[in-house]
């Protein structure tokens, strides 16, 4: 059966200032798919997130919803059905873990969804379930991870942007944090975009692969034409 094109970003340039971040990218987000996006720092990755979500503002280029333009805004995009998780696992410390989750409700018009998208969202995340009362702060920097992304569950999305999962996590940890996102994925069928330098990881999981080098896209394909060829190496050497 053919999928449904959920989000495109549609040769999409944008600039800071002088400095040129993206330049005629184009990306789709099929729906159910994970997409992993790679490239070096400063290649333009979390800029295609934010261009995505509504807060890079483009300088070219568009948007589409379901194959409609739209003018992103990021309440909106989540009204729509996209849920944006920035890098650095940022949770609002001095608040609990229940309360960060009920933040993940915000442009919900029902609070009664609130509650039974929490619990749903808890379902994948047990041990929060046990924390649920402890101030954000005080959780390790794995459960930190997990609630940012479980709280991105609470808006009951239909595609999940996630910058950097990995970040400054171990390696049991960064494995855990991706089991927990391929089994959202197969059983929510919510599509994933993935910013992820850790490549083993995002490549573990990810059916759809993005590169981007210098603002512009190096590569796109699947899993296995990135590995037959030399993109990775050459696009990473290229920077260097
Ligand atoms: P990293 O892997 O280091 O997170 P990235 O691939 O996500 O990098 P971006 O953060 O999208 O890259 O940055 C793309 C370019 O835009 C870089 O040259 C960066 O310095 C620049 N840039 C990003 N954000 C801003 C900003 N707010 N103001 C000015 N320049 C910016």
């Amino acid at each position: 059966m053919q999928k449904e094109i959920l989000l495109t970003l549609k040769n999409a340039s944008v600039q800071y200032g002088g400095i040129q971040a993206l330049n005629n990218v184009t990306i789709n987000i099929d729906e159910g798919e994970i997409v992993a996006l790679m490239g070096p720092n400063g290649s333009g990755k979390t800029t295609t997130l934010k261009a995505l979500f509504g807060i890079s503002s483009l300088s070219s280029g568009e948007v589409l919803w379901q194959g409609q333009k739209v003018d992103p805004k990021p309440y909106e995009m989540v009204s729509r059905g996209i849920t944006y998780v920035p890098q650095g696992r940022q949770v609002f410390k001095n608040l609990t873990v229940y309360e960060n989750l009920e933040l993940g409700g915000y442009a919900l018009p029902n609070k009664s969804d609130v509650k039974n998208n929490i619990e749903e969202s808890l379902k994948f995340f047990p041990a929060l379930r046990e924390k649920l009362s402890v101030k954000a702060g005080l959780l390790s920097g794995g459960q930190q991870q997990m609630l940012t992304i479980a709280r991105g569950l609470i808006s009951d999305p239909k595609v999940l942007l996630l910058d950097e999962p990995s970040l400054g996590l171990s390696p049991k940890i960064v494995k855990e944090v991706f089991e927990k996102i391929k089994e959202i994925n197969e059983l929510r069928k919510i599509a994933v975009v993935i910013v992820e330098h850790s490549i083993k990881s995002v490549l573990s999981v990810s059916s759809k692969v993005f590169v981007l080098s210098q603002g512009s896209i190096a590569f796109f394909g699947n899993k296995e034409e990135l590995e037959s060829g030399n993109v990775l190496e050459n696009v990473f050497l290229a920077k260097k």
